[in-house]
């Protein structure tokens, strides 16, 4: 049986006109270790059997912080995002359990890695760069690939420009498939960028992944058979 634990919300930050970043305080567990990459699991009064109330949600924080960051985008008509966009508010008490997951990385990097996300798939290496980044872990070349729909849809985008700018072994690229005319960045979806730049060189990377499937089934197909690269150099999180 899982160990359910009390959080309490201390923060929520719009983002976006659809994400927010849910801040919490877990006073059961002052010592709450994870590794960057995994995620916890909400018990939401969202419905009656407990499967229906479940919802993960990767954390977006360094293992360092104290305070636990979420990085939540609203689902139209989903249950747990009305829940948490209508009724949760600084001091609610939500129930938790994990962390869990294998979606992280060694903790000494020997080959580069290139990150592959969309939307909020985002959050789980956010929290990875940073602690890689507190680690003074960048040994390998860390390649992030961030798609979402606008520019107002980029996120962590002044901290990922501050990291690019200070680490040289960063680098990332933000892909728009509804950009306005005067983006000048990549236009269309992840794959044509990872497509364009690893194809015919990707025998020695980790490629991870996170998002919905949409995003990480096509991916999955043009990495293993269009660009061959092998099933365990692809290290995966699914979504939804
Ligand atoms: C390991 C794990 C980590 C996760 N981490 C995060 C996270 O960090 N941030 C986050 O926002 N969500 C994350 N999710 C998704 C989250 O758990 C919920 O599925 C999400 O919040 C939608 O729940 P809901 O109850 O609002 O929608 P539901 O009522 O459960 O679903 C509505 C429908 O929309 C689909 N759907 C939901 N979101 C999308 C989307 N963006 N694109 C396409 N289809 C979608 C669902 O598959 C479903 O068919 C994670 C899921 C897993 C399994």
């Amino acid at each position: 049986m899982p160990r359910w634990k009390s959080a309490i919300v201390q923060d929520i930050q719009v983002v976006s006109p659809t994400t927010s970043l849910f801040r919490l305080a877990l006073p059961d567990e002052p010592d709450f270790t994870f590794k960057a990459g995994q995620f916890i699991t909400f018990d939401l009064p969202i419905g009656e059997k407990r499967l229906d109330r479940w919802r993960s949600y990767s954390i977006a924080s360094a293992p360092s912080a104290k305070v636990l960051e979420l990085c939540i985008v609203r689902v139209e008509n989903g249950r747990a995002s009305e829940y948490l966009f209508e009724e949760v508010e600084v001091g609610t008490t939500l129930t938790y359990k994990g962390p869990d997951g294998a979606f992280y990385m060694p903790q000494q990097l020997t080959v580069p890695s290139v990150f592959i996300c969309t939307g909020t798939g985002v959050a789980p290496f956010i929290s990875m760069l940073k602690d890689l980044d507190e680690r003074k872990g960048f040994s390998q070349p860390i390649h992030l690939i961030f798609g979402t729909r606008t520019e107002a849809g980029i996120l962590y985008r002044s901290y990922l420009e501050d990291l690019a700018q200070r680490e040289p072994n960063f680098q990332y690229d933000i892909c728009l498939s509804r950009a306005a005319d005067s983006w000048t960045g990549h236009r269309g979806y992840v794959h044509e960028v990872y497509t364009s730049m690893y194809t015919g060189q990707a025998s020695d990377i980790h490629f991870y992944l996170c998002g919905w499937s949409n995003m990480v089934d096509e991916a999955i197909k043009r990495l293993t058979e269009d660009m061959q690269v092998s099933e365990r150099n692809i290290i995966q999180e699914l979504y939804g």
